[in-house]
């Protein structure tokens, strides 16, 4: 049995390398009812990354105008660039019962627990060792070596919030990770206070009993 809910904004964060795309990827293919967040960033886009799919690339006095008008829910400067989360559609995809998940870093997902706490479910993942992570993000070849050592030090960053998140898992079974943000996300969406009609199934349940 299925009552109408309100969707669930599922935050899934980690130090870059650490498997957050591929486990987003994975789980918006499994899950017909989930969508994804499209930020907003002022980095340049990498190649095979699409206008729209995987961002929004827009200049600097564009994000500020942005910023400034109050369009994005949260926003940060990562890594020296700027990004965030458009405000447009969130609220209305939550609303109709829709799942979202976004890929943010420490920052917004603080800023998301000022405006959004009681949607929200927060996932930090980490790497099972930082040679691991290291070799994740040499051997995906995005990155020259300078890039790659920033990324590094500020996983370090990153990873001093994970006491921030509600769940904590280590990525170091792909399959095994998806399985977990899958419960997690299908426990999340069964949570009391997402669901709209159960006052109202409560209250049909006590007349039947008074009808005895
Ligand atoms: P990348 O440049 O590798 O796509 O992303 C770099 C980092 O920026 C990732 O850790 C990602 O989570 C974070 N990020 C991407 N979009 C947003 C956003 O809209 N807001 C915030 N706060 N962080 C974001």
């Amino acid at each position: 049995m299925e009552f109408s809910r309100h969707g669930v904004m599922l935050v899934i964060a980690s130090p870059s390398g650490a498997g957050k795309s591929s486990i987003t990827r994975r789980l918006l293919a499994d899950q017909n009812n989930l969508t994804m967040s499209v930020s907003v960033t002022t980095r340049k886009m990498r190649e095979g990354e699409v206008e729209g799919i995987d961002y929004y690339f827009v200049d600097m006095a564009k994000f500020e105008a942005m910023r400034e008008q109050g369009k994005l829910l949260e926003w940060a400067k990562v890594h020296s660039n700027y990004y965030g989360t458009p405000a447009a559609g969130v609220d209305q995809l939550i609303a109709s019962g829709k799942d979202v998940v976004f890929d943010i870093d420490y920052q917004g997902t603080q800023q998301l627990y000022e405006k959004r706490r009681a949607e929200m479910v927060s996932i930090f993942l980490l790497p099972p060792s930082i040679l691991e992570l290291r070799q994740r993000l040499i051997s995906r070849a995005l990155d020259s070596k300078e890039v790659i050592d920033k990324r590094l030090q500020n996983a370090r960053i990153e990873i001093d919030h994970w006491a921030e998140y509600d769940y904590v898992l280590v990525n170091d079974d792909l399959d095994e990770t998806c399985d977990q943000v899958t419960k997690i996300l299908e426990t999340a969406r069964v949570a009391r206070t997402r669901q709209t009609d159960l006052s109202k199934f409560i209250k049909g349940l006590q007349s039947q009993i008074d009808s005895l």
